[in-house]
């Protein structure tokens, strides 16, 4: 009895409310080099006032290019997706980095490049900075999830890029783009001279446009999903960097478009809030070039506790799930040396997880799973099918 209410206890904590810190994410945080992020801002400064469609924009998206050639990214993980702003094409830069369990579903990081009457090297040079260190950090590591580092141009002119993007690529696949969560960087340079500790993670929710306000008819079914990711961004800020998260909201950003479309979207935003951008102040020296490399460390955990599959039991919220949910079942549970999973007919695919996240055992379109190696705990299993899936809990108790 003792013990299963222990195990209950630490299902509610590692569950409910918080999420583990993970010492492997901690240590890719930590490669985040502050001589990369100098470097990059300068580079970006150094390319000028990057209107969306000028020379300057088109020479900024070959820099983006060069530094994912450098990183050793192959020409096949790299797209582009063009679009057109005052009769001048411009170009938006996705890097794809495929998941091991769950290729066609995507855990999206983006932020704008392009810049408006000034170097923008706070809006968004920074936001530049942390994508392209994240980038080059994660390029190895094995994610569940898909990942997409996209570079967005046409923000400046009222998010035309991320627009175009989610048009006619996210919504033109059949059926639309599958993703996870969009994690937008927009501003988060710090203000030069002044303590920049804190940052905001920015969540759904639109109470500073009401009804009828130019948000208006943007869903809020998402909302409660996006709080959930929100808060596991703060924990992950919290675990993986020296800053600390505070409550912010979403708002004109390259997030927006997503929004529209139902998806889950979070981001982050300077906390001391720059009054630069947009003018020819918006210069290196006018921002904390520390506190984009403290920012980065915090991303690059996000990142990683964000492609790992999700395994929250509380967000089980359409119909859809409800019915998997209750089509899976689990005998004998607490189980011993095999357990089968049942669900009727073929094409779904099990995975156990251990409470940290790790992946131990996995099978596709088998019932009776070789439990043995198992030892005695608390595990999650995770039941996938075409476009759904769902999680119950199991117990190998030997
Ligand atoms: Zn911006």
């Amino acid at each position: 009895m003792k013990k299963i209410l222990l195990s209950s206890f630490f299902l509610f904590s590692t569950f409910g409310f918080s999420q583990s810190f993970i010492q492997a994410y901690k240590d890719r945080a930590t490669q985040v080099k502050q001589t990369n992020i100098n470097t990059i801002l300068n580079d970006f400064a150094a390319l000028g006032i990057k209107t969306t469609g000028s020379t300057s924009n088109n020479n900024a998206l070959a820099w983006l290019k060069g530094k994912y050639a450098e990183f050793g990214y192959e020409s096949t993980q790299i797209t582009e997706n063009k679009f057109t702003y005052s009769g001048k094409q411009s170009t938006n830069l996705i890097v794809t980095t495929t998941g091991t369990v769950y290729p066609t579903k995507f855990v999206i990081i983006c932020g704008h490049y392009d810049t408006i009457n000034g170097p923008g090297v706070n809006d968004n040079g920074s936001g530049t900075a942390v994508i392209l260190e994240a980038a080059r950090i994660l390029k190895n590591i094995s994610n569940e999830y898909s990942i997409k580092f996209i570079h967005f141009s046409g923000e400046e002119q009222g998010l035309l890029g991320s627009k175009a993007y989610v048009d006619n690529v996210v919504k033109a696949t059949n059926p639309k783009m599958d993703i996870v969560l969009v994690l937008n960087l927009d501003e988060v340079g710090g203000v030069a001279g002044k303590v920049n500790n804190q940052i905001v993670a920015e969540k759904d929710g639109t109470p500073t446009y009401p009804a009828g306000g130019m948000y208006s008819g943007y869903p809020s079914t998402n909302n409660a999903a996006s709080a959930v990711k929100t808060t596991e961004l703060k924990n992950s800020i919290l675990n993986y960097s020296n800053i600390t998260p505070v409550d912010g909201y979403i708002e004109r950003s390259d997030y927006m478009p997503f929004e529209k479309e139902g998806y889950v979207v979070t981001g982050l935003y300077e906390a001391n809030q720059s009054n630069k951008p947009h003018t020819a102040s918006d210069t290196y020296v006018n921002m904390d070039p520390v506190y984009v490399y403290n920012v980065a460390q915090g991303v690059v955990g996000a990142i990683q506790h964000f492609s790992t599959a999700d395994m929250s039991l509380t967000l089980g919220t359409n119909d859809t799930k409800k019915n998997l949910k209750d089509l899976v079942s689990i005998f004998p549970n607490p189980a011993n040396d095999f357990v089968n999973i049942g669900l009727e007919g073929k094409g779904y695919a099990t995975t156990i997880l251990d409470l940290s996240g790790k992946v131990v055992l996995q099978s596709k379109d088998q019932q009776n799973l070789d439990t043995s190696k198992l030892k005695n705990g608390v595990y999650m299993v995770q039941v996938t099918t075409t476009g759904d899936s769902t999680t119950k809990k199991l117990i190998i108790k030997k």
